[in-house]
């Protein structure tokens, strides 16, 4: 054969490879996209076909959930409920079902999980712009209107006194993960995949190589490093909290996003970063943000308390880890 002719023959079979390969039944897809305040990565194992309408299908409703839960959408439930004086009629019933769970969450966590903690997280973003501390005054003023209790539940009608706002950025993530998962689980044509939402990430059928997802935690005290991997099964979600993932400089120091609502200060519980794996995602993300601020003890006799069924790792703020005894090792 002709040098041409067999170089061409050869290049034909190596597209035909490349496009088996590449197009059969267990092709990895990726997509990204910002939603929700954060990054959306998804992960998609299958026919080409089924992993863009499942793309498809959860973009659509990552922009459904935003325009339920944002702060910074006019029309969501959350900013009219925050804009009314005495609560909502007619919130969507993901709302209601998410604001159950935040009010049984806060029950259990002694209130240290509460997502009414709104106007206080408002003020110290304030504060980080005027480049001051909030006053005494000021605390309590914020303090006094905390207690996701007194939001008032009935069918698609939301309650609340006066003054009381709510801000779901502690959970709506992880329940948006869950609710994702259970969207793509099961699709005809798609295997396997990983939906994460920054802090956020669960996992749903198998990978082509028959191993287990793994996902990386990374080190609180620098981003460029990781304190180790974990295997996240399926059914699972894990979420992270951290000290550094939002904060205001004030004075040159930094003040981060965790408030604790006995002090209304940023939580100094000697933890700088928490995950949870539970297999409902809100209370993966509720957790680990309410631990952050109830510190190792609190969450060792949480755990033991049997309330909730959940696995944790703590990183303490000197960079020596802590975990419940169910926790999956780190490699
Ligand atoms: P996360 O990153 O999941 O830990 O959530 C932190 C966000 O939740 C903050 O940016 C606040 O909007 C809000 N938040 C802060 N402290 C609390 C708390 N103790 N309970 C509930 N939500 C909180
Ligand atoms: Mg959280």
């Amino acid at each position: 054969m002709e040098t041409r002719v067999r170089c061409a023959v050869l290049a034909l079979v190596f597209v035909l490879l490349c496009l088996s390969g590449c197009s059969g039944a267990d092709r990895k897809q990726t997509d990204e996209f910002y939603g929700m305040g954060t990054l959306v990565t998804v992960t998609l194992y299958g026919e080409g076909r089924a992993a863009e309408d499942g793309f498809a299908r959860v973009r659509a409703l990552v922009a459904e959930l935003e325009g339920l839960w944002s702060l910074n959408v006019e029309t969501s439930d959350i900013a009219r409920l925050n804009r009314s004086d005495g609560g909502i009629p007619d919130a969507d019933e993901r709302t209601v079902a998410l604001l159950e769970k935040a009010q049984a969450l806060c029950a259990a966590t002694d209130g240290n999980f509460d997502v009414t903690l709104a106007s206080l997280s408002a003020l110290w973003q304030n504060c980080g712009d005027e480049n001051r501390l909030p006053t005494d005054g000021e605390i309590a003023d914020r303090l006094a209107r905390v207690g996701t209790g007194r939001l008032e539940l009935s069918g698609t009608a939301v309650g609340k006194p006066e003054g009381v706002t709510v801000d779901l950025g502690a959970i709506a993530k992880g329940e948006a993960v869950s609710l994702l998962i259970r969207l793509l689980d099961g699709t005809e044509g798609l295997t396997g995949g990983l939906v994460s939402m920054g802090s956020s990430i669960a996992v749903f059928g198998g990978k082509p190589d028959g191993k287990p997802f793994r996902v990386s935690v990374r080190d609180p005290k620098d981003g460029t490093k990781t304190v180790g991997t974990l295997t996240l099964l399926p059914g699972e979600v894990l979420s992270v909290s951290g000290d550094y993932e939002r904060f205001v400089t004030i004075d040159g120091e930094p003040y981060h996003h965790i408030l604790d609502p006995r002090t209304g200060y940023p939580s100094a519980s000697g933890l700088s970063s928490v995950a949870v794996i539970a297999e409902d995602g809100a209370t993966a993300d509720a957790l680990s943000t309410a631990f952050m601020v109830m510190g190792e003890k609190k969450t060792t006799d949480f755990r033991q308390s049997g309330a909730y069924a959940f696995e944790a790792l703590l990183i303490r703020t000197d960079g020596t880890l802590a975990g419940t005894a169910g926790m999956p090792a780190l490699e």
